[in-house]
């Protein structure tokens, strides 16, 4: 028996120019939110995702609601959401004073299904937030089309989808606007951070003010607006220019832990289902996402205590936003998010994994199946 390892789920990589930019805020003491690291950050993400404005801020989840109080979201408003996404989604909708209204998921990519949008759209419906979760975009083209025809903005939530195409577009320039995060464990990280990109000048500039206390830039300690102090820091952005000036290598390195994985995992076809890449997008591999068969009736729960015996972390898919407290729902209906929700492990995925340790979570996937098995047979013959 192999020994036990201790492979995390997520784990930073800081080989780059992180420790020496870092150093130069010290010395310089530009430590806060005024320091030259924050527009060069900005300059190159907007260039990595080809539009031209990307306004650098805290959080994930402050880059959201920038992105939402920007395009306009407010008291009493609704805002189209998929169920299964992480809260932040939600919740961002929700500081505006507006209603998050859920939608059903695919089965393949486990993304918004376009098909289910229109039927909840009304006289209130502002928008549309679509998540390209665990790094596979959404399908854009169906929701561009039909928010231009219902005149709805389109906002991307890209917190899991640094460098992943649609069409060869880049995540992060096809709607609206996009939100992305740089928390501890996603795909390039600032320890806590966010940037809102957009095409759109005009809105660029009223991010960049609610991102600052709204104070009118060309007249100090003058307010026009109630805004925000939702200001990245020099550090946090000194740390996102060196991670982002390696960006495709990051996105190489997981690219590389998905094709372990889908060859390491062949042959378990019957009871469990690989992530999909559909033809039309690169996907970006946050997260290595499997799907048990129902058929094979394996607890889903069970797989994850063993594997964590075993020294491997791993983590379920989200709940759906209409099964949480603060969203529950009596009478929805959102059967596919559901049984996703049930089914879904995601398996360690980050760019200091080798193919050792991935061919170690396989063979502890397998066994745990041999062992299910047997156990199964047992019992049959009893
Ligand atoms: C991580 C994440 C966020 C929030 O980002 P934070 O930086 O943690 O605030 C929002 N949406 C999704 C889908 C995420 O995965």
């Amino acid at each position: 028996m192999q020994d036990k390892r201790n492979i995390r789920l997520a784990q930073p990589f800081l080989g780059g120019n992180e420790k020496k930019y870092v150093e130069e805020c010290l010395d310089t003491t530009w430590i806060s939110s005024i320091g030259r690291f924050i527009p060069l950050f900005e300059k190159q993400f907007a260039e990595f995702c080809e539009v031209d404005h990307a306004v650098a801020c805290n959080t994930g989840t402050a880059a959201l609601h920038l992105a939402l109080v920007g395009l306009g979201v407010g008291p009493g408003d609704e805002v189209i959401v998929p169920t299964l996404t992480f809260i932040a989604t939600a919740n961002a909708v929700r500081y505006c004073g507006a209603t998050p209204v859920f939608v059903d998921s695919e089965p393949r990519t486990m993304n918004i299904d376009p098909e289910k949008i229109e039927a909840r759209i009304n006289s209130r419906t502002k928008g549309v937030v679509v998540v390209h979760l665990y790094g596979h975009p959404a399908n854009m083209d169906p929701v561009v089309a039909l928010a231009r025809r219902r005149g709805l903005f389109v906002l991307e939530d890209a917190a899991e989808a640094h460098g992943a195409t649609y069409r060869g577009q880049k995540i992060g320039s096809i709607g609206d606007a996009a939100a992305f995060s740089f928390f501890g464990n996603k795909i390039i990280t600032t320890g806590e951070g966010g940037m809102v990109t957009t095409r759109s000048a005009a809105l660029a500039d009223r991010i960049r003010l609610l991102r600052g206390q709204g104070m009118d830039p060309n007249r100090r300690y003058w307010f026009d607006i109630v805004g925000y102090n939702y200001r990245m820091t020099n550090i946090e952005a000194a740390i996102g220019l060196a991670q982002s000036e390696q960006l495709d290598r990051h996105l190489d390195a997981r690219r590389r832990v998905a094709d372990w994985y889908n060859r390491h995992l062949a042959g378990c076809h019957d009871f469990i289902r690989l992530p999909v890449e559909e033809p039309y997008v690169h996907h970006a591999f946050w997260m290595y996402t499997i799907l048990l068969e129902k058929s094979a009736g394996i607890n889903r729960d069970r797989l994850m205590e063993t594997l964590l015996e075993s020294g491997i972390e791993t983590r379920p898919v989200f709940y759906p936003m209409h099964v949480l407290p603060p969203y529950k729902e009596q009478s929805g209906s959102y059967p596919v998010a559901e049984s996703l929700a049930q089914r879904g492990i995601s398996l360690p995925t980050h760019a200091l994994l080798t193919e050792d340790d991935i061919r170690y979570v396989a063979s502890r996937v397998k066994l745990h199946r041999e062992s299910q098995t047997r156990v199964y047979a047992v019992g049959k013959m009893e």
